[in-house]
């Protein structure tokens, strides 16, 4: 192998439920206001404003048994708990018939929100990133292969912040479905193994503190705990 000049940086790789491999992260895609009642509590119209997407890091996703540490720069830390779909293969123009074929598997994961940043750029007319895409924002289930499990376009999710129900709940609900999520972003990039995306949050998002406990459950396919530390 050839030298590096420093150490090889760390490259995320998520565990697979029931096998003996990992799934090595290349991107980590995120819809926005995937789920109206969100959408509504965020205080925007569904019917008028279509879902759209954003990035975070694949270094700053949190593997399964790590907590959170609380970072730096905010007051205002939101939880949103997502079902995350990870691709075993990609292109660009997917169309939606063909999208389901790119799916590896399914999980669960919390996309982390420094709001207070967050809001100062939407007010702004900035980027979101120093509101999302921070160290440790992600932190993320073992995937479930959909060799196991199929497609599940319907299953509860939930939230549940120091034993209290928070975020609830289902597939369903989604405005952009699976197939039409990964099709309509790959027009605008091209996907690959190894992508994740996010798929958005129900409604129930709020603030976290250090010292809590999350749970996070999909009904048939993932869990996910950790504390924010
Ligand atoms: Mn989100």
């Amino acid at each position: 192998m050839t030298e590096t000049v420093f150490a090889r940086p760390f490259s995320p790789e998520l565990p697979v439920q029931r096998l003996d491999a990992v799934f090595p992260v290349r991107r980590v895609y995120c819809v926005g206001r995937n789920y109206a009642a969100h959408a509504v509590e965020m205080g925007h119209d569904p019917d008028r404003e279509a879902p759209f997407f954003f990035q975070k890091n694949p270094d700053n996703l949190v593997l399964p048994g790590d907590d959170f540490p609380y970072p730096p720069l905010s007051e205002d830390v939101h939880h949103e708990i997502e079902c995350y779909v990870a691709l075993s293969s990609g292109g660009r123009d997917i169309p939606v018939s063909a999208a389901l074929e790119c799916v590896y598997g399914y999980g669960i994961a919390v996309d982390f929100t420094r709001r207070d940043l967050q809001q100062i750029a939407k007010d702004k007319g900035r980027p979101w990133e120093m509101g999302k895409a921070f160290e440790h924002s992600a932190p993320a289930s073992a995937i479930t292969r959909a060799s196991v499990i199929g497609h599940p376009a319907a299953a509860e999710i939930w939230l549940d912040r120091n034993g209290a129900r928070v975020q609830t709940g289902n597939l369903d609900q989604m405005i952009w479905k699976v197939p039409e999520i990964i099709a309509e972003l790959s027009r605008y990039v091209a996907l690959a193994a190894g992508d994740i995306i996010l798929t958005g949050t129900p409604s129930g998002v709020g603030p976290v503190q250090r010292g809590d406990r999350l749970v996070g459950h999909i009904e048939g396919i993932a869990d996910l705990s950790f504390s924010v530390i």
